[in-house]
């Protein structure tokens, strides 16, 4: 078998596969309305909220753009953080839909000042929205999430986090930070197939979306809550078999323990950056920011990427991912999230240390 180690999709675990297999139920039945009950109680532990979380059938993408349309009008002003690929993306979602978009770029590889999104939100008296990717996939970079919700609340703003690729690996208590907008995406940290999108929505979060004049029909969350709350079931038919997934993933991470799962992440995150220093690959991230779900590592001169990745992928049974616009060819990715064990690591590192010599790298 080989080791899937991009940052989505992950490995699910083989009883969450078994699951995948189950016979389709009617999902305006009873065995639906119990199982769609179970999984959100559980989502919500996750996000650490007692307000809506939704399963929205789609990927991430489409969570992103279910954030934007049921939160914004037209000519609205909202302040794009964006550190990466990720945050490039919905920035572009938020003005295809005709927000008024500010653009607040940071660096690729460093995290999104706090301090500066501060300065950013007095210098624009209009905006209405702040939106921000907690943990951006590109770069392999994580948000002081914590700082940032507290200058955008502190400023009354609403704030919309893309936290696709760090909700149920990372800590972001939804919550006690006060975030309005949650967005997750099932083939991340969840150890579950692509398919749903998952979104909690705050008070304010529902005042926003009786405001907001976006078009929007399928991603409507009001629908969405109006169908959990009335009959337990979703407006559309869903992904049930990622359904049957979330159940059985979702019991194996309450076993576990969220904050086990969190120090989890942050164990092999380390062992991960270490294993690459010690072979004397630069991180691309900043270290105080580095990622513990995915991990950046810059190609030195002497090391062939494309090459590298062949021979870990067809040798050595070990798949990473490459570097994803100007960043192609210049970093490889290691996801590290969802299921992933000491063990893994140990597996990944011995491949990796193996094919670097292979594919031409010096010390
Ligand atoms: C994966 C990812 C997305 C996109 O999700 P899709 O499921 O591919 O649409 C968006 N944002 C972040 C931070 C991601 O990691």
């Amino acid at each position: 078998m080989s080791q899937l180690r991009v940052p989505g999709p992950t490995p699910c675990p083989p009883e969450v596969l078994k699951a995948m297999g189950w016979q389709m139920v009617n999902h305006r039945g009873p065995e639906y309305h119990e199982m769609i009950t179970e999984v959100t109680e559980n989502l919500k532990k996750v996000f650490q909220t007692k307000s809506d979380v939704l399963l929205l059938t789609g990927s991430g993408t489409g969570g992103l753009e279910a954030g934007v349309v049921n939160t914004m009008s037209p000519g609205d002003k909202v302040l794009s953080v964006s550190m990466g690929v990720f945050g490039d993306r919905w920035a572009n979602i938020a003005k295809t839909f005709g927000a008024d978009v500010v653009n607040l770029k940071f660096e690729w590889g460093k995290a999104a000042d706090p301090d500066v999104i501060k300065k950013a939100i007095n210098d624009n008296p209009g905006v209405k929205t702040v939106m921000v990717t907690h943990n951006e996939t590109s770069t392999g970079v994580t948000n002081d999430m914590k700082a940032i919700a507290k200058v955008v609340k502190d400023a009354g703003k609403l704030l919309v986090v893309d936290s696709i690729s760090g909700m149920g690996s990372l800590p972001l208590p939804v919550d006690e930070w006060k975030i309005d907008v949650a967005i997750s995406g099932s083939q991340k940290g969840w150890m579950v197939p692509p398919g749903m999108a998952m979104v909690s929505v705050s008070e304010a979060g529902w005042k926003a979306r009786e405001a907001a004049k976006m078009p929007n029909f399928y991603w409507d969350f009001a629908r969405a809550k109006k169908s959990y709350d009335e009959k337990k079931e979703n407006p559309w038919t869903p992904a049930i078999s990622v359904v049957y997934a979330f159940k059985v993933a979702l019991e194996m991470m309450m076993k576990e323990g969220i904050e086990n799962i969190f120090k989890r992440h942050e164990r092999i995150g380390n062992l991960i950056r270490e294993g690459m220093k010690a072979f004397g690959l630069p991180l691309f991230a900043d270290p105080t920011h580095a990622s513990n779900t995915v991990t950046s590592v810059s190609i030195p001169e002497s090391l062939d990427g494309k090459k590298f990745r062949q021979i870990l992928r067809e040798k050595y049974k070990v798949v990473v991912a490459g570097g994803q616009q100007t960043l192609d060819g210049k970093i490889f990715r290691i996801g590290h999230l969802g299921m992933v064990t000491e063990k893994d690591v140990k597996e990944i590192l011995s491949a990796i240390e193996k094919t670097l010599p292979e594919a031409g790298f010096k010390k």
